[in-house]
């Protein structure tokens, strides 16, 4: 049995720099290098076709990199491999995991892992994730779930994991659900299983170049100066409201002339549960900024909706479709 795995950088990959950042870590290590690294791999009887990709901070990853990945991905699996591991950094994890999840077509398993402590530090956690990713990747327990983030022996649906430490090695939750599964003692145990959902096309590269889409973060006082004069070259606007979705009285005719221009998402900025839709009345609210145009976003957080958002204008999706993907999504 063989799995591919896909090496993108990240903390899992650093090691030492020389020169001027001498005393610092850069991203450096192959997947061999890797590979290398992790007791008790060798005695899973599943092989690891290496492909690395480039190694680089994930803050540098695009969507265009990471579906040429799932494109490779996909000839992977056709080739026969049981699953697939992608190791990256942590901090645009939640976000490529989401993409991935959106258009990964097939059942078999598309695993996401990284680390929280370099490998030139004492008890690194790469090689722990690298080996849980890997079992997971082959286990069929796993198949049909979609793309998942392992980490610390959990296992998250990419539709619901957040990275919510910037330093602990258990920064990966999903504040909604919890993990889907855990892997104890070597044995995948999947305990959730989350609806299944119609894998979206994958836009050109150069559809996605253009389909700009901004991500607005509301706050006390927000008088929407910055939001008046939105550049005319973002296609798209995520707005993270305060609590249920819910903007300052000033803020909402902005919004609704923005949204009149092109689509408005509106998400909440908590980091955990859902817009509403029918609850609150005023001027700023959710039922009064559905009403000038905006889209729920549901469930799905700022950082997500912008991806399902940014993914759907390249696809060419017209009102109607991103009204119905968010329905769907969110
Ligand atoms: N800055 C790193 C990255 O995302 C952090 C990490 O890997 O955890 O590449």
């Amino acid at each position: 049995m063989s799995v591919a795995l896909f090496t993108l950088g990240g903390t899992i990959a650093m090691a030492g720099a020389v020169g001027a950042d001498a005393g610092t870590v850069v991203a450096r290590l192959n997947g061999a290098q890797l590979i290398a690294a992790v007791p008790g791999l060798a005695d899973l009887g599943v092989a690891l076709d290496v492909q690395d990709v480039q190694a680089v901070p994930s803050g540098n990853l695009t969507f265009t990199q990471v579906l040429d990945v799932v494109a490779a991905a996909s000839r992977a699996v056709a080739a026969g491999a049981a699953g697939v591991v992608v190791a990256q950094g942590t901090d645009t994890l939640e976000e490529t995991a989401y993409l991935v999840d959106l258009v990964w077509p097939h059942p078999e398993p598309f695993v996401l892992t990284g680390a929280m402590r370099n490998p030139t530090l004492a008890g690194p956690d790469g090689p722990a994730n690298l080996l849980a990713a890997a079992r997971v990747a082959a286990a069929e327990s796993a198949c049909g779930l979609g793309a998942l983030v392992v980490f610390g022996d959990e296992i998250h649906a990419a539709r619901r994991v957040r990275k919510t430490h910037s330093t602990s090695t258990a920064t990966f939750r999903s504040p909604d659900t919890g993990p889907l599964g855990v892997v104890v003692e070597g044995r995948v145990r999947i305990l959730a299983t989350p609806p299944a959902h119609k894998p979206l096309p994958i836009p050109e590269p150069v559809a996605l170049t253009s389909a700009r889409v901004a991500l607005y973060s509301v706050t006390l006082d927000d008088d929407g100066a910055l939001l008046a004069d939105f550049p005319t070259d973002q296609r798209g606007l995520v707005v993270a409201g305060f609590g249920v979705g819910h903007v300052p009285a000033a803020l909402a005719p902005v919004l609704g002339e923005l949204a009149a221009r092109i689509p408005v998402v509106l998400t909440s900025r908590t980091g955990a549960g859902s817009v509403l839709r029918h609850t609150y009345g005023a001027i700023g609210s959710e039922t009064d900024l559905q009403r000038r145009g905006l889209l729920n976003a549901g469930l799905l957080d700022p950082y997500k909706a912008r991806v399902l958002l940014r993914l759907l204008i390249a696809s060419g999706a017209d009102r109607g479709a991103l009204a119905a993907a968010f329905a769907e999504h969110g």
